[in-house]
């Protein structure tokens, strides 16, 4: 019995060595080092190379080593049999709100615009955007969306948030399905995506979606780099249908040098840092799943496969 960590270009030391101090008992190996394919139960994966869990024949259940899971929905090397699980934790939660409140207010102070008016020694006052004229509207209500949206009315935004089900969370206006989407969006002029990425929300941020909004509208992707349609958001930009975007994730990471975003002033670029697990936090979360696992258990954030997330 062993479980594989596998993260190309991260360095695993210290998830390894918190896992270990809760329990030394349990065999790991990094990938590429894999002592014995035939022992492998258990693999926590983030962007793990093609092919590679096909090639381990006891592998009983997967986990990502963050909270999306497109990666090993895509895989179709796992069996159907393995399960799949995701790492939640309260500093993922804490992160991602505070990631995008920033992302919120740079907006509003114009922050963008002040690192290049400096680098031009140019001194000239914005009006900063009223917080009364900023209505943030959250695509998935999930663990991370809710997490944003909590910490978005307790700064005093008035939020909405958008999600397969309807929910009743107070100060927040539910949207729910496609057929409130259009409400959503006329509603809401600061678009937050947060949706895992499925096959019905694969290029969903659009022109079509960017014209629905408030103006001035603003764009924080969070969720994935393929819900956005590169080409639509730079033509909403360059048409003012877009004021600016601030973008954490990408459909090509690394974001290629020669990518275009690199140039707009508009876009504010973060390298998929939104919310990153601490090892700390997701060790004692990889050990009861592996555990669990062993013993044939229900897994802890178990995904399920139908639903896509
Ligand atoms: P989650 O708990 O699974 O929540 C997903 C939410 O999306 C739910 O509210 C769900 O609705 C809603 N949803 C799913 N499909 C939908 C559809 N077709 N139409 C409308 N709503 C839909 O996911 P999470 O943990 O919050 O994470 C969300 C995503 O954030 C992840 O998949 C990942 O891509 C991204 N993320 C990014 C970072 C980063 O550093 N940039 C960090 C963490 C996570 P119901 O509630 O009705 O089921």
């Amino acid at each position: 019995m062993s479980l594989l960590l596998v993260a190309p270009n991260r360095n695993l030391k210290a998830l390894k060595e918190a896992i270990l101090e809760e329990d030394p008992n349990i065999e790991i190996d990094i990938w590429p080092a894999i002592s014995n394919k035939e022992k492998v139960n258990f693999a926590v994966c983030w962007k793990h190379p093609d092919h590679l869990l096909g090639q381990l024949p006891n592998l009983q259940a997967v986990s990502s080593l963050g909270a999306g899971v497109n990666h090993l929905l895509n895989d179709d090397g796992i069996s159907e049999n393995t399960k799949l699980c995701r790492i939640v934790t309260p500093t993922l939660k804490e992160q991602i709100a505070d990631y995008v409140l920033n992302a919120i207010s740079n907006y509003r102070h114009h922050t963008l615009q002040y690192i290049t008016d400096k680098k031009n020694s140019r001194w000239e006052q914005q009006y900063t955007l009223l917080k009364k004229n900023c209505t943030p509207g959250i695509m998935g209500l999930g663990e991370m969306g809710l997490s944003v949206a909590s910490l978005l009315v307790k700064n005093g935004y008035q939020v909405n948030g958008w999600s397969n089900s309807k929910k009743e969370i107070e100060h927040i206006t539910s949207y729910a399905g496609e057929e409130e989407f259009e409400a959503f969006l006329n509603d809401t002029n600061i678009l937050i995506c947060l949706l895992p990425l499925t096959q019905e929300t694969k290029d969903i941020l659009d022109l079509s979606v960017f014209q629905k909004l408030k103006q001035p509208a603003y764009l924080i992707n969070v969720g994935r780099g393929e819900h956005l349609v590169e080409e639509d958001l730079i033509y909403a930009l360059d048409t003012e249908t877009l004021d600016g975007a601030c973008l954490d994730v990408f459909n090509e990471e690394p974001l290629p040098a020669k990518h275009t975003f690199w140039n707009r002033s508009n876009i504010m670029i973060t390298p998929h840092i939104a919310a990153v697990t601490p090892p700390e936090e997701a060790a004692p979360i990889i050990v009861e799943n592996y555990k669990r696992t062993l013993s044939g258990m229900e897994l802890k954030n178990e995904v399920d496969r139908k639903r896509g997330y």
